[in-house]
């Protein structure tokens, strides 16, 4: 159809429907001024937030600007694809610390491709009725402020945990874009807050990342530490990880709106039964091509097989002492890189020092045993 024949009003109309129908649980539209939230990201990278992230500082404004991205981006069409597997498990995986703990939406199949795909096909609904359309699709792998986009386009507000949160759905969902050159109508932008006087997230997180409401300190984030550094965690947030060897889900679960997260209905984001809550020593034991196996078409696999030790290791050096583990520790020691082996002997190290004070402890009872008893003991 030629532009000038369309009526863009009942294509934003039709354009909801098909997002529905392709799987995505909310869907809206925005302009592409994102001026008010360059001085923070500038502020945010100035600050060094963003760690070893240097794509974030690579792409400099681009990141709040969607037509330096694409040339010609009028619109940005964001979704929303909830990720909540029906048994998520949090407390019993988080309580026994000899289990290793993934963030939930890393269980099923990655989202990147998923979501990719859908986009994609909405792209090319839209473009059988505006043959001259031009359209990319965007799931968190490019500079695109994503949760300010999701914000004006009216799917949630911004938590203090930074977050886009629904009232509707909480905080357990993706968010992806399809950038547009054509002039859709836009919906009305999210305004209003409703975290309140709520600090649970900044309070609760284990590593304190959340250093004010709205701004976190990456190099402090669990799913940073464990997903996006590539090298040596540092020594003072390793006991605070515990058994979360990918990502973290804290300040979520401590979120009071994600009483009303909603189960995903994507069967691909279910749980693969070889990731969810395996012990720690089972998931250490993979080799490479094991790792690479069970990982196949996985967001995890991103991270390799170095990286998927490492995160183990910490929380093999954190889990309750057994001589099993220093077993499995072991086994690794002679072929580990010098950062892995470095973590290693650290993890050897917390064992053997938690068995000694074992040790320390059952002398001391076998002492007072020996000692004799009261008699009426
Ligand atoms: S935990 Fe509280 S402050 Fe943090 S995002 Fe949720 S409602 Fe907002």
């Amino acid at each position: 159809m030629s532009n000038t024949n369309i009526d863009y009003r009942d294509l934003a109309n039709q354009i909801k429907q098909w997002a529905i129908e392709l799987g995505f649980a909310a869907v809206g539209i925005s302009d592409i001024d994102l001026t008010e939230h360059e001085g923070p990201f500038l502020k945010w990278l100035e600050n060094g937030y963003h760690g070893s992230m240097n794509y974030m500082a690579a792409h400099g404004l681009k990141r709040a600007r969607p037509a330096e991205l694409v040339p010609g981006t009028l619109r940005v069409i964001s979704v929303r694809m909830d990720y909540l597997p029906p048994d998520a498990s949090f407390a019993k995986a988080l309580a026994s610390s000899s289990t290793a703990y993934v963030s939930r939406y890393a269980l099923g199949r990655d989202y990147h491709k998923v979501m990719r795909n859908r986009l994609k096909q909405l792209g090319e609904k839209i473009k059988l009725q505006v043959d001259t359309l031009g359209y990319r699709p965007f799931v968190d792998s490019a500079p695109v402020m994503e949760r300010q986009l999701a914000e004006k386009a009216g799917l949630g507000w911004r938590g203090k945990n930074s977050l886009v949160l629904s009232r509707e759905a909480g905080s357990w969902f993706f968010l992806g874009e399809l950038f547009v050159d054509i002039p859709l109508p836009v919906d009305e932008a999210n305004k209003s807050n409703h975290c309140g006087k709520c600090t649970a997230c900044l309070t609760l997180c284990p590593t304190g990342a959340i250093i004010e409401p709205y701004v976190v300190d990456a190099r402090r984030c669990i799913s940073y530490l464990t997903i996006e550094l590539d090298g040596a965690i540092p020594v003072e947030f390793r006991e605070k990880i515990g058994n979360r060897i990918y990502g973290c889900d804290d300040c979520q679960l401590v979120c009071p709106w994600n009483r009303y997260g909603q189960i995903t209905k994507e069967a691909d984001f279910l749980p693969r039964d070889s990731i969810k809550d395996k012990p720690l020593t089972e998931l250490f034991m993979w080799d490479e091509s094991t790792f690479l196996k069970h990982t196949e078409g996985s967001a995890i696999r991103r991270i390799g097989h170095e990286r998927w030790l490492r995160n183990l290791s910490v929380g093999l050096g954190n889990a309750p002492y057994n001589e099993a583990i220093i077993d499995v520790l072991n086994t690794r020691l002679e072929s580990a890189s010098e950062m892995l082996k470095e973590h290693l002997l650290w993890a050897l190290e917390k064992q053997r020092s938690k068995g000694n004070e074992q040790k320390r402890k059952t002398a001391r009872l076998i002492r007072i045993i020996e000692k004799g008893l009261p008699r009426d003991a």
